[in-house]
């Protein structure tokens, strides 16, 4: 499973034409653990292939045969659980029950979400004795960052295979594995060759080639807004349709009536969550003034029980950040919220006590954040608080709209009405109200600069459909 450096080309595992690999290395150890294929554009170009030829078939398969091959698909995920965590815990740091939790699980709700989807996608529509129909939309291209291997790719896969689409997927390279174990559960449900594949690599090079192909009609693609914009390019030369699932900054709203301490463990948990590393995160933590100092101390409280360490260890919660990359980065990110000024309460620059080794950051919170600041503005990807001070709701809302992002935000409060209203007047495409989880069946993404188009349940397979209208395909008047 370390060291497949082949990709899955056409049903097969072939080598690259290159022959090329590249490290995955652990973070918690900074020791390379595996070799994946360093792909190329020919490899791209392979796999297209196979994808285009394999079009042709699947794209006529009934509804029941692709429920059927999802429920395989779905048993094979179920099979390979104890890889897909430890898989998970070696590429990207993640403690062994987040790997669990929130890691497999997440790629179990989104096969499930889209074969219960599918099960009742209205495909046809009769409007008078005209028909208008939803088909797939072709060849997808599939790219995917590192902070969820699973999450992100299933998503992805579970909507296109309902679509009845035939596609290649470029995961991305600091966590390739994971989708190293997907394809083999494809394979193993009996998907015809050529419907997924899989080519590893580089984004400038195996990323660039799926994204300028001919025969792609589609790129899904999650990551950051810059590669979002130049993939985006890539796709208007030639019309493609893009789906994009950017970045985000997004606002936690406690209001005055708010259970401080209930509020201040979710918000706290929410930032922490997979080290920082999350599109949705509620980084910017709004705070009326009235009940400000309250809260700060339950924040401390909170941030103190956050039990960073060695990713083996059960009662670990937050491991290390991806890469030395994403280490320095966010070490910057502290630099800059001291030098603003910020009020640093919690963790700071430097790895926590006793982990030297790994790219561990320290929980970290900044008060008397003030909305212009870096900080508050830009997205850090990793575990940074900033707890930012506002008089009243109108305030509250314009700072959580005062932002490029508008993927998600979060309410906690005590009056419904006003948790509606508040939800209402956030412009993102999710909103949060007391730390109510998201069902997968709901549509996921961004306004703004998070992003364009929708993923998840009906509305992800929606995104791999186009729209055709048939007149006087019934008898009658
Ligand atoms: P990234 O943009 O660097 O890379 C994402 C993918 O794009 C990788 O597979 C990479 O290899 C590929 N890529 C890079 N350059 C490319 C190019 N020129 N052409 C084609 N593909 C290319 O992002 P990342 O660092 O892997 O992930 C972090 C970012 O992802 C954050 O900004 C985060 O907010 C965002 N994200 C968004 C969501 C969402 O649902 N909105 C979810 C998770 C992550």
């Amino acid at each position: 499973m370390y060291n497949n450096t082949k990709h899955y080309i056409n049903g097969e595992w072939l080598d690259g034409i290159s022959q090329e690999t590249v490290d995955v290395i652990n973070p918690a150890t900074e020791e390379v653990f595996g070799q994946v294929g360093r792909g190329t554009k020919e490899d791209v170009d392979r796999a297209v292939e196979a994808a285009k030829e394999a079009f042709i078939e699947y794209r006529t398969w009934s509804v029941d045969d692709r429920v059927e091959l999802l429920d395989r698909i779905i048993d094979g995920y179920e099979a390979r659980k104890e890889d897909i965590i430890e898989t998970i815990r070696l590429e990207l740091g993640s403690p062994v029950t987040k790997a669990e939790e929130v890691h497999w699980q997440a790629g179990m709700n989104h096969f499930v979400a889209a074969r219960d989807a599918l099960k009742s996608f209205q495909f046809d529509e009769r409007r008078g004795n005209h028909l208008v129909t939803k088909e797939p939309i072709g060849v997808v291209g599939l790219i995917t960052p590192w902070n969820f291997p699973t999450n992100q790719t299933s998503l992805k896969i579970g909507a296109a295979l309902a679509a009845g689409c035939t596609m290649v997927l470029k995961p991305a390279l600091n966590t390739p594995m994971a989708a190293i174990i997907l394809a083999e559960i494809i394979d193993a449900a009996g998907a015809p060759k050529g419907v997924f594949n899989l080519v590893n690599g580089k984004g400038s090079e195996v990323g660039d080639a799926i994204s300028t192909h001919k025969d792609v009609t589609m790129v899904s693609f999650t990551g950051s807004g810059v590669t979002g914009s130049k993939i985006m390019e890539n796709c208007a030369k030639d019309f493609k349709k893009v789906s994009l699932e950017l970045g985000g900054k997004s606002a936690y709203v406690i209001l005055e009536d708010a259970d401080l301490k209930a509020s201040a463990q979710r918000a706290v948990r929410n930032v922490m969550n997979n080290s920082g590393q999350v599109c949705s995160a509620g980084t910017r933590t709004l705070v009326p003034s009235s009940v400000y100092d309250a809260f700060v101390e339950e924040v401390l409280t909170e941030i103190d029980s956050v039990v960073v360490g060695d990713t083996k260890d059960e009662s670990v919660e937050m491991g290390p950040l991806v890469s030395l990359d994403q280490y320095e980065t966010v070490q910057q990110y502290i630099q800059k919220g001291i030098d603003e000024g910020a009020e640093l309460i919690a963790g700071g620059l430097g790895k926590p006590e006793g982990l030297e080794k790994g790219y561990y950051a320290k929980p970290t919170v900044f008060s008397k954040v003030d909305n212009q600041m870096a900080i508050a503005q830009e997205e850090i990807f990793g575990p940074v608080m900033s707890l930012i001070a506002y008089d009243d709701v109108e305030e509250a809302i314009e700072i959580a709209n005062d932002s490029v992002y508008g993927l998600a935000g979060y309410v906690e409060g005590s009056d419904l009405e006003q948790k509606r209203y508040v939800a209402r007047s956030i412009r993102t495409g999710v909103v949060m109200i007391d730390g109510v989880p998201r069902d997968p069946m709901l549509p996921f993404g961004g306004y703004k600069q998070s992003g364009i188009g929708r993923e998840w349940g009906d509305y992800g397979i929606e995104e791999y459909l186009e729209v055709k209208s048939i007149t006087a395909y019934y008898d009658g008047e």
